[in-house]
């Protein structure tokens, strides 16, 4: 099995299932406890916290642990716009092919009086910062635009985005759940406020994340009860959960340069021998994407067959995000690029792991070349514009 889905989520690492079913079994301690067990579950907790914050620039009382990548960009957007309902700023800045996170977010968020600008995004996929800069007005309390997205793998300019909004004093929020492990980040250095990731992209444990906030910006109590988390987020910690996080993110920064360079590489192979399937195209831009993102669409097929016959052949992949499959809209990312909904429906993405070899990537290579023929033979859509009814887009 070739599992080309890391996008969606990630295997655990070895290293990261060992800390968690060590702190299971060995310490099992409550961090708010006074005695031995506990005093040691609460420095585990803030060693973790330490190596977090290390990473990304940032000092550790900057990181509050979540639930993962949904619960941070609902506390830090939630946050900024209380911040900026205080002071009667009500003008939120943001992309349209952000995650479902963000955008239902700012969806409610509009339904309290908020006033939302969901930028175009360019055909190559990527937001420009003068797009930012002209949307910025005095009652903007906020821009969040993602790190690196979660389809089509653009990575966005973060840090001359960044730059703009500190020099307009808005607060700059990113999604950096692809980004973080995957690209090199500091938040210092990339001009950030706010960022959100989660363990499950980078070989750590589901269900843990991280909020980094800069220093002064006020979080809201998303969840009231005791004072975990400077009683920002009540509830007793993941110990376990959170541990692994800190050693899989500790090894995938480790590991970055060399990974980065194999993906790469890998990716723009993939890449290079799809294109040359007619009526095809690569979606977003070809050189600033993830180094493992491949993502295609192929006129005149279903997305769905296509991932059906690949698992079939052992490869498992992705249409659109896993959120959207199981809708019949096609994919919001797709859309927002400027992709026509019968081509959106024919993508296909490919989001490949660190391990994956040269004889996975020619397998990968075959196997989308031949399925995409064999669908195309049977699809009716085909054979009109192959006779010449209807005009091929791609
Ligand atoms: C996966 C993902 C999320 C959600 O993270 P969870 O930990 O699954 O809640 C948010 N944003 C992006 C860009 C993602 O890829």
């Amino acid at each position: 099995m070739i599992y080309a889905d890391n996008a969606a989520t990630t295997r655990m690492s070895d290293a990261a299932i060992h800390k968690m079913l060590s702190l299971m079994k060995d310490n099992y301690g409550n961090p708010s406890s006074l005695y031995g067990l506990g005093q040691e579950a609460k420095e585990i907790l803030e060693k973790a916290r330490e190596d977090v914050a290390g990473i990304i620039g940032a000092r550790p009382r900057e990181i509050l642990f979540t639930s993962g990548g949904s619960e941070a960009d609902n506390q830090a957007i939630l946050s900024a716009a209380d911040l900026g309902r205080k002071k009667g700023k009500m003008h939120i800045i943001s992309s349209a092919f952000e995650h479902h996170a963000v955008l239902h977010t700012l969806e409610r968020l509009k339904s309290e009086g908020f006033e939302i600008t969901l930028l175009d995004v360019h055909e190559n996929g990527i937001i420009l910062p003068e797009q930012v800069e002209d949307a910025i007005r005095d009652d903007t309390c906020l821009v969040t635009i993602m790190f690196a997205n979660n389809e089509i793998g653009t990575i966005q300019p973060i840090r001359k985005i960044g730059a703009v909004c500190r020099q307009k004093g808005v607060i700059f929020h990113t999604d950096a759940v692809q980004a973080v492990g995957h690209v090199p980040i500091n938040v210092e250095d990339d001009n950030i406020d706010m960022l959100s990731a989660s363990a499950h992209k980078f070989h750590g444990p589901k269900g843990v994340g991280f909020l980094y906030a800069r220093k002064g910006i006020r979080l809201k109590n998303l969840i009231e009860g005791g004072a975990q988390e400077r009683g920002k987020r009540a509830g007793t910690e993941n110990v376990p959960g959170i541990a692994a996080m800190a050693v899989a993110l500790k090894e995938a920064n480790a590991g970055m340069e060399e990974y980065t360079s194999h993906l790469t590489a890998m990716r723009d192979k993939i890449i290079a021998e799809l294109k040359e399937i007619p009526h095809s195209a690569l979606n977003g831009d070809e050189v600033c994407r993830l180094p493992g993102n491949v993502n295609f669409c192929f006129e005149g097929i279903e997305g769905e067959s296509l991932l059906l016959l690949l698992d079939d052949k052992g490869i498992q992949a992705s249409s659109g995000s896993a959120c959207t499959s199981g809708s019949l809209d096609p994919s919001h990312v797709l859309l927002a690029i400027g992709r026509v909904h019968d081509v959106a429906h024919g993508s296909l993405r490919l989001s490949l792991g660190e391990d994956i070899t040269e004889d996975d990537v020619d397998y990968i290579i075959r196997s989308v070349k031949d399925v995409v023929e064999y669908l195309r033979n049977f699809s009716p859509v085909w054979r009109d514009l192959m006779q010449g009814k209807g005009k091929f887009i791609l």
